[in-house]
């Protein structure tokens, strides 16, 4: 894509108005707009980071089996209802239609899925399975603010996942947590990310949270000196010594909870006669676990560890592009030009996304703005570099500018 044809523009100033890291430089490089407080706008550089996202953790799910849906995202009352949650949530948004009907904007989807699969489900043979869906969820926090890291209005992937039995159901849940770790892995905060146990579900004694850990972060985790067994803030109380090991000592971190998993057990079905009909023909309430991951909280939490002073710094796999060609002078150099638009055009071919600085403005500017946008790879093309057909190529997070010929950039880079 050429900028000069991106609508979106950097900011000079950082936002009055935001605390965060992450929202400031999510802002000051076009990534995001702010509606209001927790609610904000992508825009296309910062869709392409949340496509990215999605589509790795897409590609997880599937290797896990789970089957994709897109469920509604207003809920009838009743359904809240049943569960008693309508009274007990305290975040939920309530809304009235003008014939009075109140509604519920999904803050999480138990109340939706539970009812649909009582539809589909009858016998033993229809068990296990699991579906997920990617989806705006709605939350009245009062504190946000937290840019993306605590939305009233916020992206998520939630799976659903549906057993016959707590043995399979614990089968399952294991495979998730992995493949959340594999996520982590590949969007580039694998090492900052930690399996924390948190205050169970109804019907196992323990949660579990993927915390990142980060000065930003709003959860205080517990680390085991010895053997690193982390643990939210919320159930320390319960244990004064570390539970797998006994240990005493421990360091407090501060964290962002990008991922949970629960289980939990019949707390739905029971209400929603989500039941089975096993081997013997008794029917039996099927176990269901959920596992959630904030696919807009995830962008910021890798903003928070990733950036550094001169603005974002992105990892590969989530970059909105891989490179950011500047082509640097006068739109009359000619021979810069025609350099700059067969590299963009090698590149193109070669399936690398790029980002071509076409504009003509300083040279300052485009150098200030390449750090600012954060893209892995920063190619320059100019009238030093053009007469022996090479490009200045330098990585965003790494000092060192290397002089490579244009024919060996796809090699380098892609
Ligand atoms: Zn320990």
């Amino acid at each position: 894509m050429r900028q000069s044809e991106l609508f979106a523009k950097t900011i000079r100033e950082a936002p009055r108005d935001e605390m965060s890291r992450n929202a400031i430089w999510l802002t000051r490089a076009g990534y995001v707009h702010k509606e209001m407080a927790g609610v904000y706008s992508y825009l296309p550089l910062g869709l392409r980071v949340i496509k990215k996202i999605e589509q790795i953790v897409r590609e997880a799910m599937n290797r896990i089996g789970g089957q994709e849906v897109f469920l509604s995202a207003l809920h009838p009352k009743e359904n809240w209802e049943k569960t008693g949650r309508w009274q007990t949530m305290t975040d939920l948004y309530k809304i009235e239609d003008e014939s009075d009907r109140e509604l519920a904007l999904g803050a999480t989807h138990e109340e939706i899925i539970t009812p649909l699969m009582a539809t589909h489900i009858n016998s033993y043979q229809d068990l296990p399975f699991s579906a997920y869906q990617f989806q705006t969820k709605f939350r009245h926090e009062l504190r946000a603010k937290s840019g993306l890291l605590r939305g009233r209005e916020f992206i998520m992937k939630d799976l659903y996942s549906f057993h016959r039995d707590q043995t399979d159901l614990d089968n399952f849940y294991k495979k998730v947590g992995e493949s959340y770790r594999e996520i982590f892995q590949t969007v580039g905060i694998g090492e900052q990310t930690i399996y924390t146990l948190a205050s169970g579900g109804t019907f196992s004694p323990y949660s579990h949270e993927f915390q990142t850990l980060t000065p930003a972060g709003e959860d205080q985790i517990h680390i085991c000196a010895k053997c690193h067994t982390a643990i939210n803030d919320e159930i320390i109380a319960k244990h004064p010594t570390c539970p797998k090991c006994g240990g005493a000592e421990r360091t407090v971190q501060t964290g962002i909870e990008v991922g949970n998993t629960f289980q939990l057990g019949d707390k739905f079905s029971v209400p929603f006669e989500l039941n089975y009909r096993d081997e013997t023909g008794k029917m039996k309430p099927v176990i269901m676990g959920c596992y959630g991951l904030g696919i807009s909280r995830l962008m910021g939490a890798i903003v928070e560890v990733t950036a550094d002073e001169q603005g974002l710094a992105w990892p590969i796999a989530v970059a909105p592009f891989r490179a950011h060609l500047l082509s640097l002078g006068s739109d009359k150099d000619t021979a810069v030009q025609t350099q700059a638009t067969n590299i963009y055009n090698q590149l193109t071919k070669a399936g690398i996304e790029v980002l071509w600085d076409d504009r003509v403005v300083a040279t300052g500017v485009k150098f200030t703005e390449a750090d600012l946008l954060g893209l892995p790879y920063r190619l320059v093309v100019s009238a030093r570099t053009v007469e022996k057909n090479l490009v200045e190529v330098k990585k965003r997070t790494v000092d060192e500018i290397k002089l490579i010929p244009s024919q060996k950039l796809c090699a380098l880079i892609g």
